[in-house]
Formats: C-alpha cells, sequence, structure tokens
C-alpha cells in the first residue's frame, strides 16, 4: 500500500473547481478566515477556444479539458452510446458549456420546496441568483447587477431567428425577450454567460479575483481518490498529483463539487453508496446508502434539421475561407458575429397542451446544420432546432465500475424509458412542426432534411427520437437534497448521517429543473457558501447541528 504524503490541514476543502466549486472558493475564503484547498483534476483554463463562445464546438471531444465520458448502451434508444462531455479544468464545464443562460421556472423551486426541501423555493433562491448575477441590461426584480457572473444579450440578431420568432408568433406563442423575468413561455433571443463577446465561467468570474488571497490554495491536475473518515466525520482527503499519493486534512469541512457523475462516484468510491454496489467492487462499506447515485436525471434532445433556400446560414459562412477570415477578424475587432454565439441562438418555451400550467418543451435554434455536436457543419446552407422535454419522468444511475479512481463510472440516464417522455418528445416535435410550416419562417425552407417526409406517424417520430436523440448535457439529481430514504443531502447540503461532509454542485438538485443548468449550479454554489459561513459563524459542524 503507498503512504500518502502530507500536505497540510485547511478549514475547508472543495473537490472540483467547476461550476458550483469556483463559487465555493471564492465566497468561503472573501473573509481571510478561512483556509481553504481547492482540488482540480483537470488544469488550467488557457485552452484558446475556451474563450471563444463559438469554441465549445472544439471542446466537445478534447480530452485536455474534458472527461469525455459516455452512457452506458442506452436499451430505449436502439442500445446506443450517448457521450457525455465533462468540463475538466477550471471553471469545469462552465469552462466548456454552451453558454445559455437559463435559470428553469419558478414552478421548479417552488416544487422543491413541496417536497420538503424548505428554504429552496423560488422565493428563496431569488436572491442568490440576483446576487451572482452582473445583468447587461441592469438590475430589476428578477436580475442583479455587479455580481461575478457576467450576463449578456447575443452581440446581434439574425434573420433566420427573427424569421422564428416571427413564425412561433404567427402560430400563436407569445414573444418573450426575458426568459428569466416574470415568465419564462414564449420566443425570444437568448442571453449568454460572456462579457463583451468572451466565454464567463466561474473560473473567469468567481476563482480569478480570488486567486491572489493567500488564504485560498488551488491544486490543478490533481485527482480526489477518497474522503477520509474518522468513524461518521469527514476529516480529509486523498488525491493523486503527478503520479503520487497526497493526503490533506480539514478541520471542518470536506466538500464534494465534483458534478453530478464524479460527486456520486467519489462518495461509492469512498464507502458511501449502495452497499451491494460497494462490496462487489472491494470497497469496506462506511455507509449504505442507496440514494447514492441513483435518480440520474437529464434533458434528451431530438434535432430537426432544414435545407435553407437563402445562403445566409453559418455553413455558408464556415465553408467559405474568405467568410471565414472575415468573421474572425471581425470578432477581434468588435467581438461581434458568429464567433459569439452560444448552444441556442434564438429559442423557445412552450406548452404542448393548452391545460398545462407551465411550458414542458425547450427550443434550442440554431443557424447552422450538422450531422452530429461538433461534426463539420453541411456544404449547403442549412439550419437546424431541438426540441427537449423540460421535466423528464425517465429516471437512471450512475454506479462505479471499478474500485479504481481512474476508472469511469457507469452511466445510464435511461433516456425515453417513460412513456411519459415519449409522448411529450412526440408532441414537441408535431409542435415545432407546426411552427416551420408558418410564413414567417416558410420561405427559408427548401426541405426538411431531417426526420424527413418519410416520418409521418406518431410511431415514426418516436422512432426517430430513440435513433438519433442525444443529451442535452444536464444530468443531475445524483445526490438528491430531500428527507426520505434515498436522498443523499438535507437541506443545508449535508450528508445525511456524517459530519464535515457536504455535496454543493448539481447533482444535489432534488428535481432537473426547466432548463440550461449551469445558471442553478451557480446559485447552488452561492447559497451552499452561505450555509457554510453562517454554519461556521454559529460554530456548527456540518452534519452536527
Ligand atoms: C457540453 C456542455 C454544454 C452545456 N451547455 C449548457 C448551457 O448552454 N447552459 C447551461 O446553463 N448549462 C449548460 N451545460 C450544463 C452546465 O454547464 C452544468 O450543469 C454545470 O456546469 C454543472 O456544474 P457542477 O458544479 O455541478 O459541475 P462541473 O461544472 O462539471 O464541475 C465539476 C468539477 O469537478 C472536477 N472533478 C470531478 N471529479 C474530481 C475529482 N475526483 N478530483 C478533482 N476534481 C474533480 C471536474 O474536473 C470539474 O471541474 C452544459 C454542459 C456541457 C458539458
Amino acid at each position: 500500500m503507498t503512504t500518502a504524503r502530507d500536505t497540510g490541514s485547511f478549514d475547508y476543502i472543495i473537490i472540483g473547481a467547476g461550476s458550483a466549486g469556483c463559487v465555493l472558493a471564492n465566497r468561503l475564503t472573501a473573509s481571510g478566515r478561512h483556509r481553504v484547498l481547492l482540488l482540480e483534476a483537470g488544469g488550467r483554463d488557457n485552452h484558446f477556444w475556451i474563450h471563444v463562445p463559438l469554441g465549445y464546438g472544439k471542446l466537445f471531444a478534447d480530452a485536455k479539458v474534458n472527461w469525455l465520458y459516455a452512457t452506458e448502451p442506452e436499451p430505449d434508444l436502439d442500445n446506443r452510446r450517448i457521450i457525455q462531455p465533462r468540463g475538466k479544468v477550471l471553471g469545469g464545464s462552465s469552462s466548456i458549456n454552451g453558454l445559455l443562460y437559463v435559470r428553469g421556472q419558478a414552478a421548479d423551486y417552488d416544487h422543491w420546496r413541496q417536497l420538503g426541501n424548505t428554504g429552496w423555493g423560488f422565493d428563496d433562491v431569488l436572491p442568490y441568483f440576483r446576487k451572482a448575477e452582473d445583468q447587461e441590461r441592469g438590475a430589476d426584480d428578477y436580475h442583479g447587477e455587479g455580481g461575478p457572473l457576467s450576463v449578456s444579450d447575443v452581440s446581434e440578431p439574425h434573420p433566420l431567428c427573427e424569421a422564428f420568432i416571427a413564425a412561433a408568433q404567427q402560430a400563436g406563442f407569445p414573444r418573450n425577450d426575458d426568459f428569466n423575468g416574470a415568465t419564462q413561455e414564449g420566443v425570444g433571443y437568448y442571453q449568454l454567460t460572456t462579457r463583451k463577446g468572451r466565454r464567463w465561467s466561474t473560473a473567469r468570474g468567481y476563482l480569478k479575483p480570488a486567486l491572489n488571497r493567500s488564504n485560498l490554495k488551488v491544486v490543478t491536475d490533481a485527482l480526489a481518490t477518497r474522503i477520509v473518515f474518522d468513524g461518521r466525520r469527514a476529516t480529509g482527503i486523498e488525491y493523486r498529483q503527478g503520479g503520487a499519493l497526497h493526503r490533506a486534512r480539514a478541520n471542518a469541512e470536506v466538500i464534494l463539487s465534483g458534478g453530478a457523475f464524479n460527486s456520486p462516484q467519489l462518495l461509492q468510491l469512498s464507502g458511501v453508496g449502495p452497499a451491494d454496489l460497494l462490496r462487489r467492487h472491494g470497497i469496506d462499506v462506511v455507509a449504505d446508502m442507496a440514494g447514492v447515485g441513483s435518480d440520474l436525471q437529464d434533458h434528451y434532445q431530438v434535432r430537426m434539421q432544414y435545407r435553407c433556400t437563402e445562403p445566409i446560414t453559418m455553413n455558408d459562412v464556415i465553408n467559405s475561407w474568405r467568410h471565414r477570415m472575415g468573421e474572425g477578424l471581425r470578432y477581434f475587432v468588435s467581438r461581434k458575429g458568429l464567433l459569439t454565439i452560444g448552444a441556442g441562438y434564438a429559442g423557445a418555451f412552450l406548452r404542448t397542451r393548452p391545460e398545462l400550467a407551465t411550458p414542458d418543451v425547450q427550443i434550442h435554434f440554431l443557424i447552422f446544420s450538422a450531422d452530429t455536436a461538433g461534426a463539420a457543419l453541411h456544404p449547403f446552407p442549412g439550419f437546424m432546432m431541438s426540441v427537449c422535454q423540460l421535466r423528464p419522468e425517465s429516471r437512471g444511475f450512475v454506479h462505479i465500475k471499478s474500485a479504481d479512481p481512474a476508472a469511469a463510472p457507469a452511466i445510464q440516464p435511461r433516456y425515453l424509458s417513460d412513456r411519459f417522455d415519449c409522448d411529450t418528445t412526440v408532441a414537441g416535435i408535431k409542435l415545432l412542426r407546426g411552427i416551420m410550416e408558418r410564413p414567417a419562417i416558410r420561405r427559408y425552407i427548401d426541405t426538411e432534411l431531417v426526420p424527413g417526409a418519410d416520418c409521418v406517424s406518431d410511431a415514426d417520430m418516436l422512432a426517430y427520437a430513440r435513433a438519433t436523440g442525444t443529451t442535452v448535457y444536464h444530468p443531475t439529481c445524483t445526490c438528491r437534497m430531500g428527507a426520505d430514504a434515498k436522498a443523499v443531502v438535507d437541506t443545508r447540503l449535508r450528508v445525511h448521517g456524517f459530519e464535515g461532509l457536504r455535496v454543493i454542485d448539481a447533482s444535489i438538485m432534488p428535481a432537473l429543473v426547466s432548463g440550461n443548468t449551469n445558471a442553478a449550479a451557480v446559485m447552488i454554489g452561492e447559497k451552499g457558501a452561505d450555509m457554510i459561513l453562517e454554519d461556521a459563524r454559529a460554530g456548527t459542524l456540518a452534519g452536527a447541528a
């Protein structure tokens, strides 16, 4: 057995410098009273394409910044494996994501509270969204100004987006210029986590301003391999860096911010998880907790693509070296243009049935087309959009496949395993086709490339969804907050039954929110930091209330 090198003691050890981890590192070190170790498996965020918004397309398959996970064969998707990119770099997934700033619906957080999570209703979390935000349009009842997370409008409108928005209005849906305002419903442009045309990850917004604090130590290229326990109290961690094993001690708390795949994985590797799974891999059971890694929820999207009648799409720019150079130059001079686009340009949150209280599908509209995410753009004018069901019923899991901390866990979201999800997805495809029939967009459509004219019946549409759909990259809920037998953390994000141990990242969501998940992960980081500091002031340890 290798002996670990002692790398000292800290008040708080944060595992993972992602969306939530960077928020924690900033907030916990601000007073200067607490010594914090922030550990990150990936490296510094100096990759060129991290900082150019459209560059996210180049990071899907780049092992320098990405864990490059994939699901197990999905039984309801014709046994396909679905790629699962995750940021492995300072900023975590906020450094490689599609930059869309969407919080979800007020009703999502009220639902969290209804599930018994006191303190997590919309009125409770809104102050944290506002605190985090530096909204380009200024502050109002829903938005904050002066916070570390820059949120900006798209740099300019585009005729195809205008056509899509107008067509949705012709189909009877309202225009909405703020999906994070009084209501989410409607069609309009997305806002992005950018500032002056550059990505605004949590590494950029939260960590960078804290880097010169003497009470913060950031260790990169360091893989946490095990939480160290003294009985039911977390006292430190072990990590591997540069081929050596290290041990760091935590006087107050160990905080897991490894994200929805890695946080449950590390708990399981440390003996906290389903006992039979742990025993199968020769891991001593510290606590038999069936909920660790269960209830995985993710958004699933189905793409529809159109050949465009006019050469005004991004395909036409990217496929011409002259236009490409022009766009590059424009970006470097004015920070405008195609290089500032995120994973959706325009979008919509719509109800597939009028009797619903809130939207149940999200649309991402893009001015380019390609066979798969990150693939070469089509050699002809094209555009695409995707439909995604917002509140899936399908549940999956994350389970270690080996006791080796460097081995990827088994990930199985079980997309479309619930009939309700299938029906909503099919309803979403029909709804989109209805919009595409409207005159405002009709003039730009030469052909529907996929699903195409042969896809007619509900069964055809479902078969298409199963054969071609993919993730929207929103895995959550694998260390769910709650008080039931499978809940992993309580409402102060303390792991049930333990002292000095919290999970603070997207994995604690009790249910997936109706939108993209970065804003919510940042909010969770902000609220989690506040609770830790409150407990520190009161002299209470995590779990010892
Ligand atoms: C390709 C892609 C596109 C997306 N698009 C959007 C979008 O447009 N809008 C949006 O709102 N959301 C989007 N998301 C989702 C959003 O970015 C995530 O939900 C959010 O970043 C999750 O935050 P987190 O703190 O839970 O985890 P992460 O940000 O993933 O952070 C976890 C960190 O922990 C580190 N880590 C993990 N295990 C260990 C270990 N054992 N030791 C040390 N370090 C470890 C990881 O390397 C990582 O840096 C996207 C995600 C991806 C991957």
